[in-house]
């Protein structure tokens, strides 16, 4: 049987990118090589906009008890516990949902396969391993193995979403950039006693004689990250007598807290150079790879899903050209790039295990702390790459950012009251007279809506000013927003939108 989209990997990004084509109606099999699911450490933080993306699935991190936040600062520390660098994770983020966000990464996968599992055209083949991929101009086909068969399946497009040894990159020929980046941690998930208290919930000792994260590990759970010391032998520091005395000045002992996972782990930084080759393209690990100092790798996968997810229900819809596609590789890859290197930034600072440069760190950073007056800093959006977005308009290629609104009788996040989906969005002012017949007949066959948005007399009446001081700082009136919550244009004047309508539907249809 011919399937729409057949995804290799059931790690998070092919579960989450499976959901969203499956509920659409979507043919999709997942071929995932293990039978059970990855029990290793790995991640342990999201950001807002996972957060945001996962609302999408009916999953709300701030009441669900499987997500927990701290609404706590995020230290980091020199070892005599004077601050280096203060980082705010107890606000909120422009796109309404909280800066970070702590989960097992096991359980939120067990949580995506009890999702798909309820779809009825979602198969998840376990204990199979793709072998083969091969496509012509009209589809492409997987052979996968079990233990004692074979078999193929067809399908419109096949996505490798199967990790860092992807097998569909390599079937591709897609070339990787290997930048090295050598350290390897020890990590550790804990499961205390319940009076075990922290005294910070998530802070980061940059002490040279041992580079050490200390953080939760969601509902229940903390996690210990080690840097393994050039002298060291990283198969002995795996052994749990050393995960012990490691943890022995945290407090913690086999009396009081359960070792639960502890592995050794080499971060490295890479990507691939190209993600997609005709009906054929990888996402998550198989596309890039960076050290885990952000807490950004699984974030980056779950956003290279979502973009996969519109461009190919738009294709098999009919509604838009395979051209598209282009632009999942350009948008992505960028954004990507910019998390490696800023993982990378993050753990030269961390990963400093010399006493003479630690203290030229410690005094550069303390300085810099002290001329901001130990104000805590938050991050910056960035930026997709060139693609869907039309570049010199105020926050385009950006996550926009969302308040709470009542809208036909809904009263909550604009996601959830409203939807998600292609939006042309007039801030305080009525949508008459906008975009041509045409181009409103172009909205309407990509699903999109035209709405206006303010404080009363508009489709969707706001409860907040996130919406004014947006288009304030903008200094525009209009927005058009993407299936993937990005910003696609904004413009001041009714014209300047039409002009910029025009060039996003140029650029869906793969022009540059
Ligand atoms: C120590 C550590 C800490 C981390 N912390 C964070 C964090 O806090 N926040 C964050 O965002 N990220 C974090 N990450 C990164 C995150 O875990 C990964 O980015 C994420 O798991 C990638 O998801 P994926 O679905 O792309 O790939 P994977 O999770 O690797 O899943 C790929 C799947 O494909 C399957 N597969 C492979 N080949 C085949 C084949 N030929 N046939 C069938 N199936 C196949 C594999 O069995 C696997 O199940 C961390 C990583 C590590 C190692």
């Amino acid at each position: 049987m011919s399937q729409d989209v057949v995804i290799v990997g059931a790690g998070p990004v092919g579960l989450l990118l499976a959901i969203l084509l499956g509920r659409e109606g979507k043919s999709v099999t997942v071929v995932e090589k293990w039978p059970e699911i990855y029990d290793r450490p790995r991640a342990v933080t999201m950001d807002a906009e996972v957060a945001r993306i996962l609302a999408t699935l009916g999953i709300d991190c701030d009441n669900d008890p499987a997500f927990e936040n701290h609404k706590e600062l995020y230290y980091w520390k020199n070892a005599d516990l004077k601050d280096l660098q203060i980082v705010d994770w107890e606000s909120l983020a422009p796109c309404g949902w909280h800066v970070t966000y702590w989960f097992n990464q096991p359980e939120f996968e067990a949580r995506l396969i009890d999702i798909a599992s309820t779809i009825p055209s979602v198969t998840l083949l376990r204990g199979w391993t793709a072998t083969e991929l091969s496509q012509n101009a009209m589809g492409a086909q997987v052979t996968i193995n079990d233990a004692t068969s074979a078999r193929n399946i067809d399908a419109q497009f096949v996505v490798g979403a199967d990790g860092a040894n992807s097998f569909v990159r390599d079937a591709l020929g897609l070339n990787v950039i290997d930048e090295g980046y050598f350290f390897d941690w020890l990590i550790l998930d804990m499961i205390p006693a319940a009076e075990y208290k922290a005294v910070s919930a998530q802070w980061q000792l940059c002490d040279p004689k041992r580079p050490t994260t200390i953080v939760p590990g969601g509902p229940g759970r903390r996690r210990w990250e080690f840097m393994v010391l050039p002298t060291e032998d990283k198969n002995e520091i795996a052994k749990p007598e050393s995960a012990w005395r490691l943890l022995e000045p945290w407090g913690l002992s086999p009396e009081n807290a359960k070792l639960e996972r502890s592995a050794v782990y080499r971060f490295q930084a890479r990507y691939t150079e190209n993600w997609l080759k005709g009906r054929c393209m990888i996402a998550g690990d198989a596309a890039h790879l960076m050290p885990p100092f952000a807490g950004e790798g699984m974030c980056a996968g779950l956003r290279d899903a979502v973009a996969l997810h519109w461009r190919l229900s738009a294709i098999l819809d009919g509604t838009l050209d395979m051209n598209v596609l282009q632009s999942y590789e350009s948008e992505r890859i960028e954004h990507a790039k910019h998390y490696i290197q800023f993982s990378r930034d993050l753990g030269d600072i961390i990963c400093i295990a010399d006493k003479e440069k630690a203290d030229e760190r410690d005094a550069r950073m303390m300085a810099d702390l002290a001329a901001r007056n130990h104000e805590p800093i938050t991050g910056d959006l960035v930026k997709l790459g060139p693609g869907v977005w039309c570049e010199g308009t105020a926050t385009a290629g950006e996550l926009s950012p969302q308040g709470m609104v009542q809208y036909q009788g809904r009263e909550g996040r604009f996601d959830q009251a409203v939807g998600q989906g292609w939006m042309v969005l007039a801030v305080e002012c009525s949508t008459a007279g906008l975009l041509s017949d045409t181009q409103r007949a172009a909205l309407k066959k990509v699903g999109g809506r035209l709405l206006s948005l303010g404080t009363q007399g508009h489709d969707v009446e706001t409860l907040d000013a996130s919406y004014r001081d947006w288009m304030s700082k903008a200094d525009a009136h209009y927005a058009i927003i993407r299936p993937d919550f990005y910003v696609a244009a904004t413009a001041k004047t009714p014209e300047q939108l039409a002009t910029c309508f025009d060039t996003i539907l140029d650029r869906l249809a793969g022009a540059r």
